[in-house]
């Protein structure tokens, strides 16, 4: 596994982070400090001290100093854990004495003490990165119990019950999490679940909470024999050794597994390191008048203002977020506990006020009084991140540029994402329905594990995930499905809330289902599907479909490009539109679009791209007849012949261009010249080569013969780009003219045409000279034939590392440069674009690269070249229009540093252009 913690630098980050106090600058005199109370209405940190203490820990500090009733505690600071594996797993020297010092604070403040006969503290143990990393890291409840605190609690609660099955679940998650009591790989199930269920085979009862005193008795003492067996040491009954070695298994947590499979999928540095917070107990399983539960300020999936959440009467967190007792929705609460419930709507409008954001909130109510014991601002589907941001806008909570730095530029994509066809979902069979967890509708082949999931995927199969419930072990899975469907657990399930993070179509707790992972079958009624069958589930509302669904355009396709639905009978529209409104306020760079056909402009243009960035115009040769001419011209042994050839691709061309510059309605359009290597036009197989010879009356040895000749080692550094220009300049001419004759012929009824036209894979400033004489010969030209005038462009670009270098020289005849960082990462970094997959994904486990440079701009590197071409060329043109059109611009992170280096335009696929505009006002207002 990676090693995922910087050395040396971070523990000089340590003493200088450290020293610092919320809001003060560092001084060297100030002593470190490692640890933050929080209690009684003060605390030591603040909201804004997460990179210290943690989302959870500084939202806990921020809470108790506005006065929510938050039971003390105290948070070990995040620099402890880089501490932590600088030095072998060791901790400062100072932090034992601040732990002691905390403790008794919230010791005196509870009037309890840790391991006392007769007020025995008992405190969870968590973790809080800066960042939520929902489930991903471990947490210990009930801290403090031992065989005699059992008994005090026992009695001072009068409620046995409750304190042995408190003891019992400590045993459980330390062993766990600390001792390391796990799933071996040839058990199927949790070893203590195991025992769990014996117990209850031996009791003849069928579920946990039928279990007597006596049951639970014999529990703990299995629970123990079970951790020794295993580990060969006894659990330990100090609780100060229990809370050291907690805090050490959450320090650890940190570098699991899943933990470095989150960070790596969200971009989360391995440096931050996570926060330790110790907190006073508060029992939501005192009996029935105790809960606990999770709840959101608005719907976390749609964004509505209602509050959102679910609990459980008589129960410990866990049991809500594991899923695997389906709690009640929150507005029972009202009915079962009123004065919480009045309590809990309190705080949802203090919290909401204060953070001015969606809160996801933890509270527990213990004999009737409320406690809040987490507030964060809640992960939200794209469509929710829309609708609370647009809403909190209208409200006044937020102005429109907090409205769209909150919105992640990515999660646009989900609310462009197909739904099911109204039609075809008539005529499914529906077989069960479950809670609504992640809008979109998803359809593939049932798996019901992570691993068979990845798998499928691998091999180019569409999956859905079905599982009873999921656990972060199925993350990797879930990453690869389409859509995850579960039989249990609520909203807040661990499936609900990674489902919707990611963006993921999710339905939980379809209870209907009946799972059977050994047969690998999945039932509802009388139907029964197995592992590979087709499954459909609509995330949106919360149905499943046997078999496969169509999948129609999402509402802001059928408002926008289908013109199939009013906007106003759309909200999500409505929302939408507005946001790219503000927007387009806001940005500066220009969103173009990479299309080749009069469609994809169209679509483009509808979501509001500012012309065409790039227009591959190889892609238009692939189609009918057009093939054949294109063979015939490559084949084409003199010039002669091949402008007999080129004289038929003509009318193709001109025909496409007029298309195009149509649907443009005067903005600009930028195509580029013929880049493919010419083998890839030519039939491979010897039937097709027969068959093509036939066609254009050739001896087919002739044509395999020329086919061999063609062939080329390594097409991609091969006779491709402005090289078959400068070889066959006639091809050059044909698409100029083709250009030109399309221009001349839109410009007479009145729309505007302005063409930029690109010479693909320059590195020699000749080659653009050579290149651009042609075009603006055949320019005069067809001006001339057409008694008109052109306003075009001839610009270049940039995609091989010497024209980054020799920019200055190729701006002199260069009108405009386009960044084809495609090429130029793939020159740059020396690695093939096509033969990359075996061996980026080993890269990025190693973090030898943080992204897929050919996803997200390898700024050291490629983005240095960007630069060193953007001053070259200035010193030539300061005026140089600049873009770029490989794939990086329509990817959030590439567009903003775009931005920054001062770039007119990204140009993106037309799907891509929402997520441009808004990456592009976020690099603006940040
Ligand atoms: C590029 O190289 O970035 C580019 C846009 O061109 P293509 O992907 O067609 O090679
Ligand atoms: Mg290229």
């Amino acid at each position: 596994m990676a090693k995922t913690i910087k050395r040396k630098t971070a523990s000089k980050k340590v003493a200088l982070k450290a020293t610092a106090k919320p809001g003060k600058k560092s001084t060297s005199s100030k002593k470190v400090r490692y640890v933050y109370y929080f209690g009684d209405g003060k605390a030591d940190g603040d909201g804004k001290m997460k990179a210290l203490l943690g989302g959870k820990g500084a939202n806990l500090a921020e809470m108790t100093r506005i006065g929510l009733p938050v039971p003390p505690g105290f948070t070990i600071s995040t620099d402890v854990c880089t501490y932590y594996y600088d030095y072998k797993k060791t901790y400062p020297k100072q932090l034992s004495g601040e732990v002691d010092a905390a403790l008794s604070k919230v010791e005196r403040s509870v009037g309890k003490k840790l391991g006392d006969r007769t007020n025995p503290l008992l405190v969870s143990v968590r973790s809080g990165a800066r960042d939520s990393m929902p489930g991903m890291m471990d947490t210990i409840l009930n801290l403090g119990m031992n065989d005699e605190v059992v008994e005090v609690v026992a009695e001072k609660s009068g409620n046995p019950r409750f304190a042995w099955d408190s003891y019992r679940r400590f045993l459980q998650m330390y062993g766990d999490v600390v001792m390391g009591v796990q799933k071996r790989q040839d058990e199927d199930h949790e070893p203590f679940e195991t025992v769990i269920e014996e117990i209850k085979h031996e009791a003849g009862v069928e579920k946990d909470n039928e279990l007597t005193v006596d049951h639970l008795k014999k529990l703990v003492e299995r629970f123990k024999q079970l951790i020794k067996e295993r580990t060969g040491k006894t659990f330990p009954q100090d609780p100060r050794q229990q809370l050291w070695g907690a805090i050490g298994a959450v320090f650890g947590s940190w570098n699991n597994d899943r933990a470095i499979v989150y960070r790596r999928k969200y971009g989360i540095p391995h440096e931050w390191g996570t926060a330790v917070s110790v907190q006073t107990m508060v029992f939501g399983n005192r009996g029935d008048t105790s809960a606990t539960g999770v709840a959101f300020t608005r719907d976390p999936a749609t964004g509505e203002k209602v509050f959102y959440g679910e609990y459980l009467i008589n129960a410990q967190g866990e049991d809500v977020v594991a899923g695997v007792r389906t709690p009640h929705p929150v507005a029972q609460l009202a009915e079962e506990m009123p004065a919480a419930h009045k309590e809990l709507m309190k705080v949802r409008s203090i919290l909401e006020k204060h953070f001015r954001d969606m809160q996801d909130l933890e509270f527990t109510v213990e004999d009737n009084k409320l406690y809040i014991l987490q507030t964060r601002n809640g992960k939200r589907t794209g469509f929710a991140a829309v609708r609370i941001a647009t809403d909190m806008v209208k409200e006044k909570l937020i102005s429109k540029s907090e409205a769209l730095k909150r919105i992640p530029a990515d999660s646009l994509s989900h609310l462009l994402a197909p739904i099911f066809d109204r039609e075809s979902v008539k005529n499914a069979r529906k077989i069960a329905s479950g809670l609504a967890a992640g809008p979109g509708a998803a359809s593939g082949q049932i798996v019901f594990n992570a691993k068979d999931a990845v798998e499928l995927v691998h091999k180019g199969e569409r999956v859905v995930l079905v599982r009873i419930e999921t656990s972060p072990e199925d993350l990797r899975g879930m990453i690869a499905a389409e859509g995850i469907l579960t039989a249990r657990g609520g909203v807040s399930s661990h499936a609900a809330l990674v489902a919707r993070q990611m963006g993921k179509v999710c339905v939980c707790g379809a209870s209907a289902l009946k799972i059977d992972y050994a047969a690998q079958t999945v039932s509802a009624g009388d139907v029964t599907l197995k592992q590979g069958d087709f499954i459909s589930i609509d995330g949106t509302i919360g149905e499943v479909y046997a078999g496969e669904v169509k999948t129609a355009a999402s509402e802001i396709v059928q408002v926008l490009v289908e013109k199939k639905l009013e906007p106003k009978k759309s909200r999500i529209y409505q929302e939408f539109d507005s946001l790219m409104g503000w927007a387009d306020k806001a940005r500066k760079l220009d969103v173009r679009t990479n299309a080749d056909s009069p469609e994809q402009v169209a679509t483009a243009i509808a979501f509001g791209a500012k012309g065409i960035g790039l227009c591959r115009t190889e892609h238009m040769f692939f189609e009918g007849d057009r093939i054949d001419a294109m063979r015939e011209m490559i084949l084409a042994e003199t010039v002669e012949d091949r402008r007999k050839a080129l004289a038929k691709l003509l009318p193709y061309q001109r025909e496409d261009f007029v298309g195009i510059f149509k649907e443009l309605k005067g903005w600009p359009a930028t195509i580029r010249f013929l880049d493919p290597p010419l083998h890839e036009f030519l039939p491979h197989t010897e039937a097709q080569q027969r068959e093509l010879a036939a066609k254009l009356g050739v001896p087919a040895d002739k044509l395999a013969h020329r086919v061999q000749e063609l062939h080329e080692f390594n097409p991609m550094l091969g006779h491709r780009g402005c090289r078959l220009g400068i070889t066959f300049p006639e091809v050059t001419e044909m698409q100029a003219r083709a250009i030109f004759e399309a221009a001349a012929e839109v410009q007479k009824n009145k729309t505007k045409v302005k063409p930029e036209i690109m010479i693909p894979l320059v590195g020699f400033p000749k080659e653009l000279k050579l290149q651009i004489d042609i075009v603006h010969r055949v320019a005069k030209e067809v001006a001339k034939e057409k008694k008109t005038k052109f306003n075009y462009l001839v610009g270049t670009m940039i995609e091989v590392p010497r024209a980054a270098i020799v920019a200055d020289e190729i701006a002199r005849d260069a009108d405009f440069f386009s960044f084809g960082t495609n090429d130029l990462t793939q020159t740059a970094l020396g690695m093939s674009r096509d033969d990359s997959g075996s061996f980026l994904p080993h890269y990025q486990e190693l973090e030898i690269v943080k992204n897929n440079p050919f996803a997200t701009i390898d700024q050291a590197g490629v983005g240095k070249l960007m630069e060193v071409a953007r001053d070259q060329a200035h010193k030539t043109r300061a005026n140089i229009k600049l873009g770029i059109c490989g794939e990086h611009g329509g990817e959030p992170e590439s567009v903003k540093f775009c931005h920054r280096l001062g770039l007119d335009y990204v140009s993106c696929s037309p799907f891509r252009v929402p997520v441009a505009k808004l990456a592009a006002a976020q690099a603006a207002l940040s």
